[in-house]
């Protein structure tokens, strides 16, 4: 009789692990709490999935055991995943940055071959099926994965069972925070700029200090700030206010301009067009709400002609270092991933399998491991999962 395997939950680690233990002759049966599979894959990437990323390293991931997914990424890194999706006709755009996508640019593709291809294989899907406990599961099964993901976006299936699967047998957990999410600012200003987007250099400050810069998209939103650098940030952000640290953001409106040269921009644009007010001298280099921003916050007028060199270096120091103060996440409903998670100290690095109960394996998100943005969290997925299944199947 083949060996047989429970896999519980139908996202990214778990239909790979399905696949190469059905690949290698293994009865697979995967349960899944929602109606269908990879419902984080459907939306990943804004619908294009960033499948993973052609320069994987350690460095690219968080966890209290940093060098726990070294020996996944090389034996499972980008080219044996990418050596396995074109076997199965999954092509991969591999961006300049390293960033990889389905060639059809759809994470639809990415769902609809994996589980064609674990059906083929004939692995069992028992949809909208909750497991709630695995006991009955590793007496009934060789083998159990647990691949149950993490806490970040509920409404897609996010959740703590992996966590509580672990602690059932002991294991120990690394407290849980939202990653790759927006902020809350501690600012009514801020709140009235909704809407607003700009490209800008944000500063990451963690009691005071600087912490990191991020050049990218940053939008303006009733409850603080969202967008690529935003969520690059994110994960030390979270971290510290979890650490009950102060956190704040610089953010510097016009990466491109030095603080006299704006200052003298400001200036010359006020003497050559002497009926514009400062709210038209500053459209003509940020969206309007922030350019109101900036006028209230240094309570100004809009309708003010007169600049001179004092006033219109305090607009120009404002606008390249703005500071807000940032209270809070925006919480693992809307984080993409979450960081903690199962301590991985307690599981085998080169086979996922729990240190404290045999022929239980833990994959994924559910692990204290989390990538920064770019491919690297369904890179692990994909590593971990291979890796329980290379030795489930003892392939
Ligand atoms: C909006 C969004 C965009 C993202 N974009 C990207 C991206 O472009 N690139 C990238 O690398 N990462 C991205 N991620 C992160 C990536 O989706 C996750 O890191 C990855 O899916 C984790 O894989 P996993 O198998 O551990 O968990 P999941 O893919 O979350 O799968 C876990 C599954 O287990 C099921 N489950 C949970 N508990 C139970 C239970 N008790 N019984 C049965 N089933 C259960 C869940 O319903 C879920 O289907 C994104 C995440 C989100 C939310």
């Amino acid at each position: 009789m083949p060996k047989s395997v429970a896999i519980i939950g139908g996202g990214a680690s778990g239909l790979l692990c399905a696949i190469f233990c059905a690949k290698a002759g293994l009865h697979v049966t995967i349960f899944e709490q929602n109606n269908k599979c990879a419902k984080k894959i459907l939306v990943s990437g804004n619908g294009r999935c960033n499948i993973t990323n052609k320069h994987l390293t350690a460095n690219d991931f968080f966890s209290d055991n940093p060098d726990f997914v070294s020996y996944a990424l090389a034996q499972f890194g980008f080219e044996e995943f990418q050596k396995f999706t074109n076997s199965i006709g999954l092509l991969l755009n591999v961006l300049d940055d390293g960033r990889a996508y389905p060639l059809s640019n759809e994470a639809k593709s990415v769902a609809k071959i994996y589980e064609e291809y674990a059906k083929s294989l004939g692995v069992i899907f028992e949809t909208d099926t909750k497991v709630n406990d695995i006991k009955p599961l590793l007496n009934k099964y060789n083998n159990v994965v647990v691949a149950t993901g993490s806490r970040a976006a509920s409404h897609l299936g996010g959740n703590a069972d992996g966590e509580m699967f672990a602690q059932a047998f002991g294991h120990s957990i690394i407290p849980a925070y939202p990653s790759l999410v927006q902020l809350h600012l501690n600012s009514k200003i801020a709140h009235k700029m909704s809407g607003a987007k700009l490209n800008a250099e944000v500063t990451l400050l963690i009691n005071h200090k600087n912490e990191m810069s991020i050049n990218g998209d940053v939008l303006f939103t009733n409850y603080g700030v969202s967008g690529f650098a935003i969520l690059d940030i994110s994960q030390a952000a979270s971290i510290a206010l979890q650490n009950y640290q102060a956190v704040d953001i610089s953010i510097n409106l016009l990466p491109h301009f030095s603080a006299q040269k704006l200052s003298t921009h400001i200036m010359q644009v006020s003497k050559n067009m002497p009926e514009f007010t400062l709210l038209d001298i500053l459209v003509g280099l940020v969206p309007l709400k922030i350019a109101n921003g900036v006028l209230e916050y240094l309570k100004l007028s809009n309708a003010v002609r007169t600049i001179d060199t004092k006033l219109s270096k305090k607009i120009a120091n404002t606008m390249l270092n703005w500071r807000f103060e940032v209270n809070e996440t925006h919480g693992f409903r809307h984080a993409e991933v979450s960081g903690g998670g199962i301590d991985t100290r307690e599981i085998n690095p080169k086979t996922m399998e729990s240190l404290k109960q045999k022929n239980l394996y833990f994959v994924g998100e559910c692990l204290d491991v989390v990538g920064r943005r770019g491919g690297f969290n369904f890179a692990f997925a994909w590593a971990s999962g291979y890796l329980a299944a290379k030795d489930i199947a003892k392939v």
